[in-house]
């Protein structure tokens, strides 16, 4: 008889609420959850004074694969990814080719089915050359476009910097439109302005300065006034501004909302403070802004006018992150601890172990239509980590599993752990050892038509 998981006496966190029960693992799904016996042919994993969590989703990672694989690729982040908690992922589309055909979207996801050890699904690039083809395709082949990563005109300039553009996919994309969204003339005058006086060797700290609010806050409301004007379906990506929160709605369920945003975990973890000690590592597009910036993303996120949390995880060679201001890659890696990142705020009392569920669990698997994932629920597939929240241990070189071999957090000791993650019902991280054979799957998703 084929063996089956059964997680004993463990808190479960779901659904708005934590409590003691057992879980059952069966042909990748959750058979059953309650008071369960064991029997001869259970492996039992004993769950006391443990968090067990449905696996986290993340809806923004750069893998890399095809084309980028010496900064990561599909197997190294999907790896990196699982030891953090991390089951499944929706992977952007500025790989070497730009996934910007549903051709080149099939060899992406036949590359994932040999590499990737988490589940996955890509977002499809959307450009300056290929939005006509785009508004004509059938939705249902992709979980969504974006422009995250693209250069949308030879000019470099993004899709938000482009309202006649952006106004043509609204009105015809019947698919989740997700947006970089910051205004690039407001970007471009500022370095005008930085390059005048500093040369190439702009300070870092002067990046959120470049790259400032109201370059996010214009760019943002457009899109949303475009979207209103279209009833598209929007969702911005890496939100970074107080300001920009307050344009979002949170008096109606996520199920209904056809605007949506997201905060990525270092935006809720890094300050403008810390460009003095990080410089370059803490380079992002949109820009670390201010501490007020940070507690109000932190704020939008616990009274639901952000839905989501991802990782933006941007793999880059740490010669790539060392150079001067203009020559420095935006990005950084983040998926190893952005569920250790919120336990942190967890253990300062800043969010509930509930809220972290629901902004890495379940909201992102509702919000991109993903079908039974994001919950622990009998029936649905066995994606699951098990936590200790209360193990110290420190963020090193050696323990990193980036295949860039580097982290802004080196140094940062965190106070839970990622003990065990299930994937599909596989125990593919245990304490440290991966099992490597098994790989995740496609997510399903229901793209209904906007
Ligand atoms: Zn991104």
């Amino acid at each position: 008889m084929k063996e089956r998981f059964l997680i004993k006496n463990t808190t479960i966190v779901n659904e708005g609420e934590s409590f003691i029960a057992d879980v059952l693992l069966a042909d990748g799904h959750i058979q059953q959850i309650g008071t369960i016996d064991v029997e001869p042919n259970y492996k039992v994993i004993d769950g006391t004074c443990k968090h067990l969590l449905p696996g986290i989703i993340d809806a923004q990672v750069h893998f890399r694969d095809p084309g980028l694989t010496h900064k990561g690729d599909l197997y190294t982040e999907s790896r990196a990814a699982i030891a953090g908690g991390v089951t499944s992922f929706i992977d952007m589309p500025n790989t070497v080719p730009n996934i910007l055909t549903v051709e080149s979207l099939k060899e992406k996801y036949e590359i994932a089915s040999k590499k990737s050890l988490a589940n996955y699904a890509f977002f499809l690039g959307v450009n300056g050359d290929n939005i006509d083809a785009v508004i004509k395709m059938d939705t249902s082949q992709f979980i969504g476009v974006s422009d995250d990563g693209l250069y949308f005109t030879k000019k470099g300039n993004l899709l938000a910097d482009n309202p006649e553009t952006m106004e043509k996919l609204f009105a015809n994309c019947k698919s989740i439109i997700a947006i970089h969204s910051e205004k690039e003339q407001i970007v471009e005058e500022n370095e005008r302005i930085f390059r005048e006086k500093y040369g190439e060797d702009i300070p870092a700290k002067f990046h959120p300065i470049i790259r400032n609010t109201e370059g996010c806050y214009e760019a943002t409301k457009r899109a949303i006034n475009l979207a209103k004007k279209h009833n598209a379906r929007l969702h911005i990506l890496h939100l970074t501004t107080e300001a920009e929160t307050h344009l979002f709605q949170n008096d109606i369920p996520l199920q209904e909302k056809k605007i949506t945003t997201e905060v990525s975990v270092h935006h809720l973890w890094f300050s403008d403070k810390d460009y003095e000690q990080l410089g370059m590592l803490i380079k992002w597009n949109p820009a670390i802004k201010t501490q007020q910036d940070k507690e109000g993303l932190l704020a939008a996120l616990l009274n639901d006018r952000i839905d989501i949390i991802t990782t933006d995880h941007a793999p880059h060679t740490l010669e790539e992150k060392q150079k001067t201001y203009f020559q420095s890659m935006s990005g950084a890696p983040m998926v190893q601890h952005s569920l250790n990142c919120m336990l942190e705020f967890y253990k300062e009392d800043r969010i509930s172990l509930e809220k972290i569920v629901e902004k890495m669990c379940h909201n992102p698997a509702i919000l991109y239509g993903m079908t039974k994932r994001g919950f622990i629920r009998e029936g649905y597939y066995a994606d699951l980590t098990l936590v200790d929240l209360n193990s110290k241990w420190t963020v090193e070189k050696d323990n990193l599993l980036y295949k860039c071999g580097w982290s802004p957090l080196e140094g940062t000791t965190f106070q839970t752990e990622i003990k065990q993650t299930f994937v599909n019902g596989n125990l593919i991280y245990d304490n440290g050892v991966f099992q490597e054979n098994i790989f995740g799957m496609p997510i399903v998703f229901n793209n209904k038509q906007y």
